[in-house]
């Protein structure tokens, strides 16, 4: 656990979150501020600062992560289809440094990713 991470935090249950799935590895819970219908947020428990920080030695998370992400998306309803982002650095308007899925969905999206 990264001290101060809110992330670990929520997934160390010290910080309470509205929690939709759970493994050994993945936590999802729904964002505080949602942007469309369904917005959750898709974690590796183990800390892992962005994407620029993934690595062999840690790929495995990222794939557990999407694992999930497939069985929430049916979960919650999303056959028509989802989108997946993460946002990384400064540039990309990270502002929680705890890689994260932004598993999002509900209504259509358009084409645009901006
Ligand atoms: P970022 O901007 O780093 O890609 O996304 C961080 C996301 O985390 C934002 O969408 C924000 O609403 C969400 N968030 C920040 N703090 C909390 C929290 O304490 N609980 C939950 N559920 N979401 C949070
Ligand atoms: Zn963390």
């Amino acid at each position: 656990m990264s001290t101060n991470c809110i992330f670990c935090k929520i997934a160390a249950g010290e910080i309470p979150s509205d929690k939709v799935y759970e493994d050994e590895y993945v936590l999802a819970f729904r964002d505080i501020s949602p942007q469309a219908p369904v917005h959750i947020l898709v974690i590796p428990k183990t800390h892992i600062a962005s994407a620029a920080e993934v690595s062999a030695e840690n790929a495995e998370l990222v794939a557990a992560c999407f694992a999930a992400i497939a069985k929430i998306a049916v979960a919650e309803g999303l056959g028509k289809g989802f989108r997946v982002i993460t946002n990384c650095g400064e540039e990309g308007g990270q502002t929680v440094h705890h890689l994260h899925f932004h598993l999002l969905g509900g209504r259509h999206l358009g084409a645009n990713l901006l």
